[in-house]
């Protein structure tokens, strides 16, 4: 079977590398500049060039998004910052404007252009007419196709489409929703969106109000999760797999992306997934998941399997991530452990390790830095030691076990 691509999300450096390490054939980044999601925090230009040698080693590309709508004002220093992308090794730009596809095949012609999904691309007339007119190398399908949508334009184009399959939507169209702009004045296309649609809204008829306390609503999304439909996306010829989330932790992107490369492994062995497979591996990958989820638009989901209707209901604090790998001792089998959430002895843990099984072991006692047990430790970014029946490596993720 062909090769497909599992493109990851990161918001530094350090989530960039976890990405990669963890299995993800590409990873999309944003620059300082012309990017979307203004509040991640986003790579300089020497974070950008080490993620690309970073990238290389690993045999995965960067893609950065070059994603604003740019408005007469916005395209001061562009030309210089597209070559200079070109320069440093990023594979592709993600573009929503016509017009900086234009500037970029002209000025930087070794970078691919992907259409971004702001342009809600939903037929295959629009991602042929972009790739005869202006070149473009790859269409991201807009979040609001269906299954049989993707499938059908897949099918009627030559070009590259990418699908997203985990993370965050829009309950509006991507890219042509307003709400943030008229409410704090925060450009959703320009990278400033307040999330207005997950606020607490409340109802009136001129001055009465139709809601109670506790029946104030919001209009957000739930996220999306398409571990069920990610079979037929692949059979269907859909080149990459796109998780959203640049703004979210290293947990997430650990944990998302690795259960997610298992998954994609093994659809790509050729033997279709038993039902029972799926759910296994639908169930691993929400164990990273602080949010609900739904279908999305793949498989038209009712309204209230879809939206989170009601505040306080959709997301919890995820504490499953113990901490990380800081060293592994070989002559004491044990491991020094870079604290991010309370572990105590008798704890039941699972360590992440990239392109591996989940492993799992007890906790049988716990040592400070200076030797002195412990029954617990609260206190996160503390070092202490725990031993362990297996080889571990500087970096691996260490969870909170959840059959
Ligand atoms: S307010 Fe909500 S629907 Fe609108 S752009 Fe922002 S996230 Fe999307």
């Amino acid at each position: 079977m062909r090769k497909v691509e599992l493109l990851a999300p990161a918001g530094d450096l350090n989530r960039c590398k976890t990405a990669i390490r963890f299995g993800a054939d590409a990873v999309y980044i944003g620059g300082q500049s012309f990017s979307l999601r203004s509040r991640a925090s986003n790579f300089t230009i020497e974070d950008i060039k080490e993620a690309c040698a970073y990238a290389k080693q690993y045999g995965s590309e960067i893609h950065v998004t070059v994603n604003m709508i740019p408005h007469e004002e916005d395209f001061e220093g562009l030309e210089t910052y597209l070559k200079t992308l070109e320069e440093i090794g990023v594979k592709a730009i993600i573009v929503a404007s016509v017009s900086i596809m234009e500037i970029a095949r002209r000025v930087a012609p070794s970078l691919e252009i992907h259409c971004s999904t702001q342009m809600s691309i939903t037929n295959a007339e629009t991602a042929n007419y972009l790739k005869e007119e202006l070149g473009v190398d790859r269409v991201v399908l807009a979040r609001e196709c269906t299954l049989e949508n993707v499938k059908k334009i897949t099918k009627n184009t030559s070009i590259q489409t990418e699908a997203f399959i985990h993370g965050g939507m829009c309950v509006n169209y991507s890219g042509r929703c307003t709400l943030s702009n008229r409410m704090t004045l925060r450009d959703a296309n320009r990278g400033g969106c307040a999330q207005s649609c997950r606020w607490e809204y409340r109802l009136f008829d001129k001055d009465t109000e139709l809601t109670k306390e506790n029946q104030w609503f919001t209009m957000g999304s739930r996220d999306l999760c398409a571990a069920n439909e990610l079979e037929e996306l692949i059979h269907a010829g859909v080149y990459s797999f796109k998780i959203e989330g640049r703004m979210k932790t290293e947990y997430y992107v650990a944990s998302i992306v690795s259960a997610y490369r298992h998954l994609i492994d093994r659809i790509l062995e050729g033997t279709p997934l038993s039902k029972e497979e799926v759910v296994e591996f639908r169930k691993e990958i929400l164990k990273g998941e602080n949010r609900s989820v739904c279908n999305g638009l793949y498989t038209n989901d009712r309204l209230e399997n879809s939206l989170i209707l009601h505040t306080n209901s959709d997301q919890d604090v995820n504490h499953d991530f113990i901490g990380k790998v800081d060293r592994y001792k070989e002559n004491t089998n044990s491991f020094t452990l870079k604290v991010r959430n309370v572990v105590k002895v008798g704890d039941t843990l699972e360590v992440l390790s990239p392109h591996q099984e989940n492993r799992i072991f007890q906790v049988e006692w716990i040592k400070d830095k200076d030797g002195a047990f412990m029954e617990e430790c609260k206190n996160p970014m503390r070092l202490i030691e725990i031993p362990i029946p297996f080889e571990v490596a500087e970096e691996d993720i260490v969870r909170r076990y959840r059959p």
